[in-house]
């Protein structure tokens, strides 16, 4: 029967892709992706053939009724992201919930994120935590980080390097100076990195030391 499938690709490391992932996308009907660009290299690299259409947060909308008319009429659709699991931070949840709706079959499979290698590594308690991706950039920053002051489980948090030693300082002020943390840069790519400190230390490690790349900030929760 056909369905939509989430096909997770790599953060960094081309190889960072399961045998099913790569059967999934060889044999869909269509592959929705955020970038065709982005998506063709992964697709090249692999020798993947299928028939690629772009899907992002700026078509969705318009896009999810003829999707979900595609899947009906018996073509297997995969949906794929920039990179990692689609609907973490990236287009997704939409069509998701649009197809849950019709009664049209959903499937997801298991592979990259970039939340979970850097919660682990993080050293910090990963047997509870939350994740709260993006931070919002302007309205409501300091109301979501106050928010979550006494919040007693590790925190992930998405961020751009353009806004890491900020997101570091407005966190030291909400959380205590103190609070533990630890910043992944790079996941799965060649300069990865991975900073544990105070969130005082990390604020002042890239003050000086000015990030580049891909982040995920993971945070102590309060200890109870
Ligand atoms: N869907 C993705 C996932 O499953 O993790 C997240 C997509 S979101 C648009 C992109 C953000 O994820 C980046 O700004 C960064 O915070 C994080 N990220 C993605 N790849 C990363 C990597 N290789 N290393 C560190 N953080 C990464």
């Amino acid at each position: 029967m056909s369905k939509l499938i989430l096909v997770p690709t790599p953060i960094g490391n081309l190889k960072d892709i399961t045998f099913r992932a790569l059967e999934v996308l060889g044999s869909a009907g269509l592959i929705l992706a955020e970038d065709t660009r982005q998506a063709s290299k992964l697709l090249n690299h692999y020798n993947i053939r299928t028939l690629l259409q772009s899907h992002h947060m700026f078509n969705e909308h318009k896009s999810v009724e003829s999707i979900c008319n595609k899947i009906i009429g018996g073509l297997t659709i995969a949906l794929i992201s920039d990179a990692g699991t689609p609907g973490i931070s990236d287009p997704g949840f939409l069509l998701v919930r649009t197809c849950i709706e019709k009664g049209i079959e959903v499937e997801t499979l298991p592979g990259p994120t970039a939340m979970v290698p850097a919660l682990v590594n993080s050293g910090l308690p990963c047997d509870r935590f939350c994740f709260e991706g993006f931070l919002p950039q302007k309205k409501g920053r300091n109301k979501r980080l106050s928010g979550l002051a006494e919040e007693t489980r590790t925190m992930i948090f998405y961020e751009s390097p353009y806004r890491l030693v900020k997101a570091l300082n407005e966190m030291s002020e909400h959380f205590g100076r103190d609070r533990e943390a630890c910043v992944s840069r790079e996941l799965s790519k060649i300069y990865e990195e991975n900073i544990r400190g105070s969130l005082a230390f990390l604020a002042e490690y890239y003050r000086e030391k000015t990030p580049k790349g891909e982040i995920v900030i993971v945070v102590a929760g309060k200890k109870s």
